[in-house]
């Protein structure tokens, strides 16, 4: 069997009778009529033909062939680090995490939200500071929402600027600077060796250790700045701090970072987890995901995503920022590796670096070699007037890849899994000898050493033996609805197949194992796949040229968005600062319009869905030449193939402006229309929905730009070429990520996919996203009536069901559903996006049309229950309904005084007794965890069940 048969849910037989259910007799006449003949794409797409399996897979083997994994000592923000493969193969290979969907319905995510809140309490304990979020998307980003949101948090200096450490490293400074610039936010950088620059100081970004690798006292710094009504952010190496003085006990407001050296491989530059960590006070600005402990409705603790949860869909472009996709699943582990070794093993991990790094510096100083700073952690800067690049070819005879700073020093940084062989062959390639550890010199200076205890919590202390860990993440994973158990039906969300086969290679060393910054020879196979997957997305988009950098859809908004306006400043329409943007865009939309630097202008929604073209005229007409460009999404998120779509980019072209086509749901148009042909000027596609890369919890995702040829220049460069001040070489855009294949290391996911599918199979995968998502809103337009249709009232890949008038008739809401449909064993559609009171669902091409028989019927006896209360039968607050989803605690209680029975309860369809999942928890009180937030781990004695029995 091929691929793409394994890929699909349904059967051909089962297609046909689907087919009939909607009146047609073939894909082709079903996909003529949904798909407008305006946009219709004529011919096949240019792409190889498909690989089976075992092809595809000995194809990018050879790719993996042509790296060379060298000893990585190059440190620069990515550092050796040993996945324990207890957490490789339960977590990072595991479905049960990476197939899971961002935590909204906390309910069924309570198990991946434990994770997430254990790597916030591994953070909060070793910054020392009060709060921290379930991760961002990397250091250089990190760091730039730390200076935005000091920015905005700093009411006592206003209209100020801040000044970052010129030790931070280059590519944080680029990514810095792109963000201040677009934001028209002044700044200095800075080494502080004349400590704080005069002036109205709003923020100071501290390195911790300087990237450079030398350990300096930013205590006296930190209380200038404070003195001067600063804010003060520490990026500090999250490692480190096991052993140094942390960025909270030194008066720092916020600590950022990257927690890759946490068990992450390299990944060739990411996906990794970096993190954010505040003091009480400013969680309310603090970007990102936080997860918060709640109480469920029998008062157990639960654990939910708090405070500005949806805030980008409620608060569009005044929200604090734009990160919908961070990197869940890379934090989860490295939540887990701090757990797994504890306190004391981190703390030991540390102090063997520190010492090994002692023993090179040793070693190489009695050689005769200049060691550049005396306080060090795992870092060792080696003086060498012209000579580093000398320096670096005698480490690559040994196989060792070290850091070239410039022409006069080279940094070698110590990893974990460099034990003595290693050692010895570096210092031998210089020509010295290993000491003992009792020999070595240096040290860290005792006032810089913390002396605090952190991480306490029982849960740092329990996992030790493999068993036991195994253990706990099943018993996490157990508690979680993921693709493995259910379909997903999120709409705009594309929860595809994440085939066993594209995910293999992803763990290779081969591919895992190579530093972003290694020489390029020793990336040959990297560059090969990664050179082919742009060509391919060129192919399916109909554009130019392809940035595979932004790590997240958002990101590549960003990154479009900033192209735009800078193709608009250098034809001198300096004044091209609007963007039109619908009101039903994603939320992010508006968010990154806003991060670029741009004013937003709500483009009105007719009544059938689409954009209202006379309200688009007449926002063209009040903005002029105002006006940047469009963001539209397509099919629109209402889940409609709009036919006007080329009249809205002609009207926008005509004005001046540039269309943004938001290419997340690609999946429904991939071999019918092409975003570059109908009218686009640049997109961001989602990997992580439409080309089969999973999801992770929320992340990893790569958001690649597509772009026509005119905005080719404007697109993200490389922050590899920064100068010491993080500026890039003339006519490069800055970076918006730090390295430069973003999320390099997920792309062999989407290689596969594309590979395996060919063309054909590509197209098949739109035409039965097509077909799946008919085939449901028919089944269930008649109890919830389908809200937007398009030609021949068909949707595209998706649909919305409107549940509003069953909630006038009734009060059972649309969470309501959500919820019940999860003692179903269901996970809910997108709730109240893009219209409030309805459900998103999108079946995706690879369920089965008995998984979607399945779903129909749960709709329809849900149906039924709302039919009763709508008649009077049981009040609501009684109903099934209201108290769903309900826990083994509740059915199983000797007491049962609910007007329905516990069979109706837990079982209320026969199908479930052969395959039950309970909800660990009952419904969650959302409102009272955001006004009273905690994001501690709950103390043991908490979880006592006998406490919270009903
Ligand atoms: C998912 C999505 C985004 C955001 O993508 P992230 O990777 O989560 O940042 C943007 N637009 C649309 C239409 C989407 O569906």
């Amino acid at each position: 069997m091929s691929f793409i048969d394994r890929h699909l849910g349904p059967r051909s037989a089962d297609a046909e009778q689907m087919l009939k259910a909607l009146g047609y007799d073939s894909l082709g006449a079903l996909m003529d009529d949904a798909v407008p003949p305006q946009i219709r794409l004529h011919g096949e797409l240019d792409l190889p033909d498909p690989l089976t399996e075992q092809d595809a897979l000995a194809k990018i083997a050879e790719y993996a062939a042509e790296n060379k994994v060298y000893t990585q000592m190059i440190g620069e923000g990515y550092y050796d680090a040993v996945t324990p493969a207890v957490l490789r193969r339960n977590i990072l290979e595991n479905p049960g995490f990476y197939t899971s969907y961002t935590p909204y319905q906390a309910e069924i995510s309570q198990g991946r939200l434990e994770a997430l809140l254990n790597f916030q309490n591994v953070v909060m304990e070793l910054t020392g500071l009060d709060i921290a979020n379930a991760s961002l998307l990397d250091e250089a980003s990190a760091v730039a929402e730390a200076v935005v949101m000091m920015h905005r948090a700093n009411r006592k200096v206003k209209n100020g600027f801040f000044a970052i450490d010129s030790r931070c490293l280059p590519q944080v400074l680029a990514v810095v600077r792109g963000r201040a610039e677009l934001l028209d936010i002044p700044f200095v950088v800075t080494d502080f060796s004349e400590g704080l620059p005069e002036g109205d100081l709003y923020g100071v970004v501290l390195a911790y250790p300087a990237s450079d690798g030398e350990i300096r006292d930013i205590e006296p710094l930190v209380k200038a700045a404070k003195e001067r009504n600063a804010l003060v952010t520490v990026d500090a190496d999250l490692l480190a701090l096991t052993l140094l003085k942390s960025p909270g006990e030194l008066g720092a407001d916020i600590a950022v970072g990257n927690t890759q050296r946490f068990g992450l491989p390299f990944f060739f530059g990411g996906p990794h987890a970096a993190y954010m960590a505040v003091h009480k006070g400013m969680e309310r600005t603090m970007p990102g995901r936080l997860v918060g402990v709640s109480q469920d409705s029998a008062g157990k603790p639960s654990y939910r995503l708090s405070l500005q949860t949806r805030e980008q869909h409620i608060r569009r472009e005044k929200a604090t920022s734009n990160i919908c996709t961070a990197q869940a699943l890379l934090a989860i582990v490295a939540g887990a590796y701090a757990m797994y070794h504890g306190p004391e093993g981190l703390r030991a991990i540390a102090e063997r670096l520190h010492t090994n790094a002692a023993r090179v510096a040793t070693a190489l100083e009695s050689a005769g070699y200049g060691i550049a700073y005396e306080h060090f952690f795992d870092t060792v800067v080696i003086d060498a007037p012209a000579r580093a690049d000398e320096l670096v070819a005698k480490a690559l005879e040994a196989g060792i890849n070290i850091r070239r700073i410039n022409e006069n020093r080279v940094g070698i940084s110590v990893g974990e899994s460099h034990d003595d062989r290693v050692l010895e062959r570096l210092v031998k390639a210089f020509g010295a000898e290993l000491p003992s550890e009792a020999d070595a010199k240096f040290s860290i200076p005792a006032n810089l050493l913390r002396t605090d205890e952190y991480m306490k919590h029982p849960v740092f202390h329990k996992y030790r033996s493999e068993t036991e860990m195994m253990r706990y993440l099943r018993h996490l994973s157990d508690k979680d609805l993921a693709l493995d158990r259910t379909m997903i039906p999120l709409g705009s969300c594309t929860m595809k197949l994440n085939a066993a086969a594209e995910m293999e290679p992803i763990s290779w060393p081969e591919f895992a194992n190579i530093h972003p910054l290694a020489p390029a020879d020793q990336a040959q196979g990297w560059h090969k796949l990664i050179k082919e997957l742009s060509d391919w997305l060129v192919a399916i988009t109909g554009y130019d040229v392809v940035s595979l950098q932004p790590n997240s859809g958002a990101t590549g908004e960003y990154g479009g968005l900033r192209a735009i306006r800078a193709y608009h400043e250098a034809n001198g329409d300096h004044e091209r600062d609007t963007v039109l943007i619908p009101l039903s865009a994603h939320g992010t939309n508006a968010a990154s319009a806003a991060l670029a630097g741009l004013k937003v202008a709500g483009v009105a929604t007719a009544s059938d869905g689409s954009i209202d073209v006379d309200d688009l005229k007449a926002k063209i007409e009040k903005y002029g030449d105002k006006i940047a460009g469009i963001m539209i999404t397509y099919p629109s998120t209402h889940g409609v193939f709009e036919p006007q779509v080329s009249e809205v980019c002609e009207l926008v072209h005509a004005a001046g402006g540039q269309v943004y086509l938001d290419g997340a749901n690609l999946n429904a148009q991939m071999g019918f229309a092409q975003p570059g042909k109908f009218g686009g000027d640049i997109s961001h596609l989602n990997l992580h929905k439409t080309f089969s890369i999973p999801h992770g919890g929320g992340g990893p995702g790569v958001g690649p730009l597509a772009a026509r040829e005119h905005l080719a220049k404007y697109l993200p460069g490389d922050a590899a070429t920064a100068d010491a001040e993080g500026k890039l070489p003339s006519g490069a855009a800055l970076p918006i990520a730090q390295a430069f294949f973003g999320s390099a290391g997920v792309l062999p996911i989407s290689w596969m996919y594309i590979a395996m599918s060919g063309a054909e199979g590509l197209k098949k995968s739109s035409e039965y996203a097509v077909l799946n998502a008919n085939y449901v809103a028919k089944k269930l337009n008649d109890k919830f009536p389908v809200l937007y249709t398009g030609n021949a009232n068909l949707v595209g890949h998706e649909c919305i069901l409107d549940i509003r008038e069953l909630t006038d008739r009734s009060h059972v809401t649309a969470e309501d559903v959500c919820k019940r449909l999860m003692d179903f064993g269901f996970h809910a559609p997108t709730l109240a996006f893009p219209v409030p009171g309805t459900l998103m669902m999108e079946p995706t091409e690879s369920e089965s049309k008995e998984e979607l028989d399945r779903f129909i019927e749960a709709m329809e006896t849900i149906y039924g229950e709302i039919l009763e209360v709508a008649e009077g039968k049981v009040a609501v607050e009684d109903s099934v309904l209201r108290n769903a989803p309900h826990t083994v605690d509740v059915v199983s209680a000797d007491e049962w005084d609910r007007p329905y029975s516990r069979t109706q309860a837990a079982f209320p369809v026969p199908s479930l007794r052969a395959n039950k999942y309970f909800t660990p928890v009952g419904r969650i009180d959302g409102a009272g965890g955001d006004r009273h937030f905690v994001c501690e781990c709950p103390p043991m004695e908490a979880f006592d069940l006998e406490a919270h029995a009903e």
